[in-house]
């Protein structure tokens, strides 16, 4: 059976949010985004704004320059969030097959629930009414067979757009259009492309596929089949992880929290694993701690960005063990959750270039290595310097 997938991409969407909630910012350029101060870059641009040349990923520095008169605000994540999630929850009341791409973009396979709402068509006007009318928001909606042209038609009619590929489509739409259209092709496969003498999508479909795939490896074939219209991804939907944690009861209380830091190094360790094989992060770190005479004690920190990184996952429950565990109270039991989940890849951050990022850029390279060393030769051969240290003792 054919599928529909609907591609639903809000326009604009951290400026569009900007621009509801103040009325001074409608119809002017407004430019969403770090400092120049700090080498931030533009994150999202107004339609308004875009007329002066101003695109997001752009400097900031840049940004200034090209459009001196714009309004230029800090990223609001807390607040797009919120926004996002109510978009979200009007995806679901269309479909469960639901796979946010990011806070503003999702695909919906609608294949199973097109009888019932009177065809994708349908749908998708219903969810872009019901975006304006809740939300006063606009987004631009693509609807095709398959995820590659369901997301290049949402794009084809921006901004408040609606546009339907079909089979029929693909000569006449698709094929004129730019290599750079094409999901996946970076700047750098452009100019691959172009060297072969590649411009459109059209040209990249009549290529050979065995031909694409030498040159530019598995991808290259993913391309040329995309551009043929072909597309078998299937629309993944993030199931909903509400927290991973790990507890262990001593078979005879502790009372050292040197100790108690070390098994919960190792269960911050195994929590970490899962978060990061199960491809995601998390944002709140708990304790749990139980005492001998029953008395069950959590405490919880928020951290300001999400993570399944090692490093900073312990920082956290350590400093809290080190606040709430008193030195000497015989302890029963000793647990880590990690809740306030987000899949890898929903979590929009800033493009950051800066200092402190490295050493979280070193750690993660560190849970990489470790965890494939892991995959490779299960998890208990690889166990990281501490733990040795506490097992030798
Ligand atoms: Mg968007």
């Amino acid at each position: 059976m054919e599928r529909v997938i609907i591609h639903v991409d809000m326009d604009a969407f951290y400026a569009a949010v900007e621009q509801r909630d103040n009325p001074l910012y409608r119809g002017q350029p407004v430019i969403v985004g770090g400092t120049v101060e700090q080498r931030g870059v533009v994150s999202t641009a107004s339609y308004e704004a875009r007329k002066y040349g101003v695109h997001s990923a752009m400097s900031m520095y840049e940004a200034h320059r090209r459009c001196p008169q714009g309004i230029y605000l800090p990223v609001d994540m807390e607040k797009y969030r919120a926004v996002s999630q109510e978009i979200m929850t009007i995806f679901q009341q269309y479909t469960p097959e639901v796979e946010a791409i990011s806070l503003d973009e999702a695909f919906l396979d609608v294949t199973g629930s097109c009888k019932l709402f009177g065809g994708a068509e349908n749908i998708g006007h219903q969810i872009k009414n019901e975006i304006k009318k809740k939300l006063q928001l606009t987004a631009s909606v693509g609807i095709a067979y398959n995820k590659f042209l369901a997301k290049l038609a949402s794009d084809l009619d921006k901004p408040d757009g609606f546009c339907v590929l079909t089979p029929n489509d693909l000569a006449a739409k698709v094929w004129p259009l730019p290599i750079g259209k094409m999901m996946g092709v970076g700047s750098k496969t452009e100019e691959q492309l172009k060297a072969m003498h590649i411009k459109t999508i059209g040209q990249l479909a009549q290529v050979d596929l065995a031909l694409l795939e030498r040159l530019l490896g598995k991808a290259g074939r993913q391309m040329g089949e995309m551009a043929r219209g072909i597309d078998l991804r299937e629309v993944e939907p993030v199931r909903e992880h509400k927290s991973v944690g790990r507890e262990t009861t001593f078979p005879k209380d502790i009372q050292q929290s040197q100790l108690l830091e070390t098994v919960l190094f190792e269960l911050t360790d195994d929590v970490c694993y899962t978060l990061r094989s199960q491809k995601l992060k998390g944002k709140t770190v708990t304790l749990k701690i139980k005492y001998a005479d029953f008395k069950v004690v959590t405490r919880a920190v928020t951290m300001d960005k999400y993570t399944a990184n090692f490093e900073m996952v312990f920082a956290q429950i350590k400093q809290l063990l080190q606040q709430h565990y008193r030195e000497g109270m015989p302890v029963r039991l000793i647990g880590i959750t990690v809740s306030h989940l987000k899949a890898e890849d929903e979590i929009v951050e800033q493009t950051s270039l800066f200092e402190d990022n490295k050493q979280e850029e070193k750690h993660q390279k560190l849970d990489a290595v470790l965890d494939k060393l892991n995959a490779k030769y299960g998890k208990e051969s690889v166990i990281r310097a501490r733990k040795l240290e506490w097992e030798q003792e």
